[in-house]
């Protein structure tokens, strides 16, 4: 995955034409901790972990990205994500760098009691290095806003009441309106511009969704909402299609009540990997990494693809997908909604005031509009795709900021 990363930037980092040194300096992260963690179980005994926090860039300001927990979780997985967070982040000019970190553990085998214990040593351990203005946290796979929530206790212990130590809280924690549906709202802002640069409306097309959690389902419910036809949908229990369009809402209603799409009664049941080569206009992977291979993309239907998931287009996949003149609008600019929701959520903690959900939305959509514009701008000035863009103008705000704030003689070109 790390090497996925790399690919993308060196392909950016050949229009600027960026020396060598310059690369190893961007993809170098700044900074990267290991800790162990060591708890008394409520099963008796002690267990030991491992956390991680790879803090890749802080030029453009504090670092930001999840926390996720699972067993496979170490430092090469931290790495990549957070090098993308990094790319992320400046593609949607907020005012942040990049991180991610998490645990060698598994939620689902662990009492609550552990997994807070967990969290705490793991913030007790990692307190000098996070922090609002250092490295701010946010749910990722299998962490959630009870996480945070004790984060952001226990961060409070050591340096005094900090809301904006972590994102992704519960509203009554000063959590942020909005944030749960953001990333799924930016997936339906950036298809919007896409559209309207195809002079198509959302009420002539159809969509096959891959993922029906956070993203998937917000993103189908409100790409819906604007009159698109969800024609398929798929999970990890299979998948269901209706070609009139599902019924979204009591789709939603279903997986909440049964754990996935599986048995939906109003739509035919097939084989969930199908949905990446659906006969649909727009394709959202919005699940796995590496959903779209060399193996399938030959066969993908679809004209647009927006990344909703991270990383869910290999190399070579997308290397095919570009070359059949399909539209890929990449993760670090599709999926950034969330990210900069999560921004409005550190602006409010540090405000200690609320925005209305209204002003969330629509600086959402100007943001997520802006961005698309900028890249797609790079796209057509360079002749090159919207992912090796994103990466252009990602690479581009984050070296420039890096030499205002360094003294550097050597003559370092980013435009
Ligand atoms: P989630 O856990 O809420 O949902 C994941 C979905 O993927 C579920 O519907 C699950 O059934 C499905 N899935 C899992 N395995 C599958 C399989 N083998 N085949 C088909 N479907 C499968 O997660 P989420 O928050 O919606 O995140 C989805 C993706 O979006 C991840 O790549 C995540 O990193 C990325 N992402 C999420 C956010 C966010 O704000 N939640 C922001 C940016 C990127």
């Amino acid at each position: 995955m790390l090497s996925d990363s790399h690919h993308y930037f060196h392909q950016a980092a050949d229009v600027l034409g960026l020396s060598k040194e310059v690369r190893k300096i961007f993809l170098a992260p700044q900074r990267s901790v290991k800790v162990e963690i060591n708890i008394e179980s409520s099963e008796g005994g002690l267990k030991s972990y491992t956390g991680f926090r790879v803090q890749h860039n802080s030029s453009r300001g504090p670092m930001k990205g999840g926390l996720r927990y699972h067993p496979s979780m170490d430092e090469d997985h931290a790495t990549a994500l957070a090098n993308l967070m990094t790319w992320k982040t400046a593609v949607v000019d907020v005012p942040f760098g990049g991180a991610k970190g998490g645990i060698d553990c598994d939620p689902h085998q662990m009492s609550k009691h552990d997994l807070n214990l967990v969290t705490r040593a793991f913030v007790t351990q990692m307190k000098d290095v996070i922090g609002p203005t250092r490295d701010i946290p946010a749910p990722d796979v299998n962490t959630n806003a009870e996480v945070m929530s004790w984060i952001m206790d226990e961060y409070s212990k050591y340096e005094g009441f900090s809301p904006a130590v972590v994102t992704g809280k519960p509203l009554e924690l000063f959590g942020s309106e909005g944030r749960e549906e953001a990333t799924g709202r930016g997936v339906m802002n950036v298809l919007a511009e896409a559209l309207s640069d195809q002079k198509k409306t959302f009420d002539e097309i159809t969509v096959a969704i891959q993922g029906f959690g956070n993203v998937g389902s917000n993103a189908a419910r409100l790409i819906a909402e604007q009159g698109a036809t969800i024609i398929a949908v798929a999970d990890h229990t299979g998948g269901v299609s209706k070609p009139e369009g599902l019924d979204i809402a009591a789709l939603i209603q279903w997986v909440t009540a049964n754990g996935g799409v599986k048995g939906f009664p109003d739509g035919e049941p097939f084989e969930g990997l199908d949905i990446i080569t659906w006969q649909a206009d727009v394709l959202i992977p919005a699940a796995l990494e590496g959903a779209i291979t060399e193996d399938n993309a030959n066969e993908v239907k679809a004209t647009i693809i927006v990344e909703g998931a991270n990383a869910p287009t290999t190399p070579k996949a997308h290397e095919i997908l570009i070359e059949r003149g399909i539209l890929v609008i990449p993760d670090i600019l599709a999926n950034a909604g969330g990210v900069t929701v999560s921004y409005f959520e550190w602006a409010q903690n540090i405000q200690h005031y609320r925005w209305e959900i209204d002003r969330i939305n629509s600086e959402l959509g100007k943001v997520m509009r802006k961005a698309y514009r900028e890249v797609q701008a790079i796209a057509k000035e360079k002749d090159i795709d919207l992912r090796t863009a994103a990466f252009v103008l990602a690479i581009r705000r984050v070296g420039k900021a890096a030499l205002y704030r360094h003294h550097i003689e050597t003559e370092i070109n980013f435009d």
